[in-house]
């Protein structure tokens, strides 16, 4: 059942998924070698508390496991997605992908964005850039008169050119009161096929996107998701409204590009 939302709602939206966006500068901030991704974790969950939200991931329930122990995702190098922070620290060359859920009077932000540990090798930035831009691609595909698949269509084009791998078993996904509603948005799919794009439609769109091959593999503590091929994998998230005719981003990247331009 896909809900679609009012102007009201798409404004609760898009609070919760500041809130997200400004727990990720705050990351950015804290972001370097030394230190450990359950710090950040805490300093997360300490920043989504004091804004009078819930961090949204913290207890999320696993049909494998038991539920995520964490405020944040944090995937190192090889990790995919739902990385459980821990203490190792972080070491330069790292990269890390911090996915953040927050739920602000009653309303999910859900955004995710990768980041360099001090300098990191040139094919693995080029990977990083290509995951964002492919992100904007699929955004500029989402709105009336276009269907689900155009966003797929057009993020994996984007990789498929440039030689990376898109993972196929964890989508985007529709977004409000839940986290997760429906429809599924894959990173794949053929253009103009799948559910026609209305105003009212908001979904979290986020390419997954491999160095080599998409091939997956579960770590032992059954969340966590490693690529089989043990090479790194990037992961950038928005959540958007298609609003007025057109993408609405709900959240942002600015804040975050500002600090890593201010660090590099
Ligand atoms: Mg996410
Ligand atoms: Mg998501």
């Amino acid at each position: 059942m896909v809900y679609l939302k009012t102007d009201d709602e798409i404004e609760l939206l898009r609070k919760a998924n500041l809130l997200v966006s400004a727990t990720l500068t705050e990351i950015a901030k804290n972001i370097r070698p030394g230190v450990t991704t359950r710090s950040l974790d805490k300093l997360a969950e300490e920043f989504i508390r004091d804004h009078g939200a819930e961090p949204t991931f913290k207890g999320f329930p696993n049909p494998y496991g038991p539920a995520f122990p964490a405020s944040i995702c944090t995937s190192v190098n090889e990790v995919v997605v739902h990385g459980i922070p821990d203490d190792r620290p972080l070491q330069e060359g790292d990269v890390v992908s911090v996915d953040c859920g927050t739920t602000l009077n009653g309303f999910c932000g859900d955004s995710c964005y990768t980041f360099c540990v001090g300098e990191v090798s040139p094919e693995v930035k080029a990977l990083l850039d290509a995951t964002k831009a492919a992100l904007y691609a699929g955004i500029d595909q989402a709105y009336p008169g276009k269907r689900l698949g155009d966003i797929g269509s057009a993020i994996q084009d984007y990789c498929v050119e440039r030689g990376y791998g898109i993972v196929r078993e964890f989508v985007g996904h529709g977004i409000g009161k839940k986290m997760h509603e429906d429809p599924q948005v894959p990173n794949f799919g053929r253009r103009g096929s799948g559910m026609p794009l209305k105003n009212g439609l908001c979904i979290a769109i986020e390419p997954m996107i491999t160095m080599g091959e998409r091939h997956l593999a579960m770590l032992p503590d059954r969340w966590g998701v490693v690529t089989r091929d043990g090479k790194p994998a990037a992961h950038f998230e928005h959540t958007i409204a298609i609003h007025h005719g057109k993408a609405d981003i709900l959240s942002t990247f600015e804040t975050i590009e500002a600090i890593e331009r201010q660090q590099h």
